[in-house]
């Protein structure tokens, strides 16, 4: 399998810190709470002279400039940070329209506030615990900034509420998405603590019936000005296979429109074979549900570790890598693009590639995965840089920070002498679950690397080798983010 982006863009994830107005029961301790310090302007000035350095770099070795740099402000609660209008402010008259500026936010707050933020780019989270209230203003939020999209958080005991908001959000034209609770797959641990959930049978069928149903609207675009628009998209220069879409052609199902273009629901759950498809989802349920019942695995703790690769003691945290026993047949229920992105998706039932928004795998183990390529995320809080927020895989295969913006200078210089020498190594993949990242360029083994989409062409492109699980190094913004906590839980006892 292959997957190509066709947004040519870089996107920045800056997470502002974890203070936020919400407390969501599935929201763990290191992304909220209600005391996390409010950045300071400089540091925010400081992390934005690195950051533009950083793009620049990436950028040097492209055929083509990225077409958008987008940043994308979260937290915790972005709004809640009494300096942000500030600093975007400064972003736009230092920067110009070279930085696009979005914020994620879980949509609680004035009228007055939504008149400043309605001029960004946004996501809306719908938060379904919150009070009825604040529930209240947060879709008046919606309904009158229109233009952000809206991640209905699919809290499996408001599933009915959510459902309903869906309708509502789409007879609206307001663009949403289901969203599962959840980015850990079916860690054990996760959904025991309510961070992940687990649907039954008929909730799972809605997610089903939603996807498939949007898929069936996308085969009722005119593909070939869907071709057109995404060669527009990539504004391609590099090879001429960037992005290719054919018509797809599914032999399993196909529901069949109306004359204004409708598809029932009754049709797509015909066409779906729905016994089928539930039988198999009820199959799976029960599979999940046994390795539940199981014990958990002590997958230790944090240690002091001293390995043959590095010189140094190096601490070594309880990995997020699942057991080898399962590690390609790992089961993958498939997920969209969080971002609703187009991609491209090459297999070899469809090796042309196919515009997708969809795909039926989670599971990257060993791809050449080029997601640095494409995002960053900065943790202003604890300072650490990250290639992307869930996946955190570095260029040397870890699941570690790149650097910390404390010795950013450190990460540019590495990055220029990648340029210098004129190749860059390739993260292998070395997880069995990619959480998010997904519709960046990928792609398995029977592929060559150099069949990538984004119009590299001064410089080689070398995969790493994907290392041992025992080998590679897991530093987590949750450990970093508890050290934090740690620490000054020490210091105050300390300090009484
Ligand atoms: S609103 Fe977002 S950051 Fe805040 S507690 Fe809920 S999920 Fe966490
Ligand atoms: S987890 Fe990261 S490295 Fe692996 S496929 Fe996803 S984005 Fe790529």
């Amino acid at each position: 399998m292959k997957i190509e982006d066709t947004m040519n863009g870089f996107d920045v994830i800056w997470d502002l810190g974890r203070r936020c107005t919400y407390e969501c029961t599935y929201c763990p301790p290191h992304r909220n709470n209600k005391t996390s310090p409010l950045v300071g302007f400089k540091d925010l000035k400081e992390s934005m002279d690195f950051l533009d350095r950083y793009v620049s770099i990436y950028e040097e070795k492209r055929g083509k400039p990225y077409k958008k740099r987008k940043l994308s402000f979260t937290g915790g609660e972005p709004t809640i940070h009494t300096g942000f209008l500030k600093f975007a402010k400064y972003i736009r008259e230092t920067y110009g329209d070279r930085y696009t500026i979005g914020i994620t936010t879980n949509g609680l707050f004035t009228r007055r506030q939504a008149e400043k933020y309605k001029d960004f780019a946004g996501t809306i989270s719908y938060h379904a615990e919150a009070t009825p209230e604040e529930k209240k203003l947060v879709i008046e939020n919606i309904k009158f900034i229109r233009h952000w999209q809206v991640n209905v958080m699919f809290h499996k005991d408001y599933f009915d509420e959510c459902v309903e908001l869906c309708k509502d959000l789409e007879k609206e034209g307001i663009k949403y998405i289901p969203r599962r609770i959840g980015d850990d797959g079916n860690d054990q641990s996760s959904i025991r603590k309510g961070y992940t959930h687990l649907y039954d049978v008929d909730q799972e069928q809605y997610f089903v019936n939603h996807w498939r149903k949007k898929d069936v609207e996308s085969k009722q675009k005119d593909i070939d000005q869907e071709y057109v628009n995404t060669l527009k998209k990539s504004e391609d220069t590099g090879p001429e296979k960037d992005a290719i879409v054919i018509k797809p052609n599914h032999k399993s199902w196909s529901p069949t429109a109306n004359e204004k273009g409708e598809v029932s629901q009754q049709d797509v759950e015909e066409s779906l074979g729905k016994k089928e498809d539930r039988d198999e989802i009820i199959n799976a349920k029960k599979v999940e549900i046994e390795e539940i019942k199981k014990p958990i695995p002590d997958l230790g703790t944090k240690k002091t570790e001293k390995t043959e690769d590095k010189k140094d003691d190096v601490t070594v945290y309880p990995s997020l890598m699942k057991d080898k026993k399962d590690l390609k047949e790992r089961k993958s229920n498939g997920r969209m693009c969080c971002g609703g992105r187009d991609f491209c998706l090459s297999t070899t039932e469809e090796p042309e590639g196919k515009l997708a928004t969809y795909v039926d795998n989670t599971n990257f183990y060993e791809y050449s995965c080029l997601v640095n390529h494409y995002f960053l995320y900065i943790n202003q809080e604890t300072r650490d840089i990250y290639h992307h927020q869930t996946c955190m895989v570095n260029l040397d295969n870890d699941v570690a920070p790149i650097g910390n913006l404390d010795n950013s200078g450190a990460i540019i210089e590495r990055l220029e002498g990648y340029n210098r020498e004129k190749k860059w190594p390739v993260i292998s993949c070395p997880k069995t679950f990619c959480g998010c990242g997904m519709c960046v360029d990928k792609m398995d083994k029977s592929y060559d690397i150099k069949e990538h989409n984004f119009g590299i062409t001064n410089i080689e492109l070398i995969p790493n080798i994907v290392k041992p699980m025992e080998k590679t190094r897991t530093i987590t913004v949750r450990n970093r983010m508890e050290s934090i906590d740690d620490r000054l839980y020490i210091e105050n006892i300390n300090a009484r």
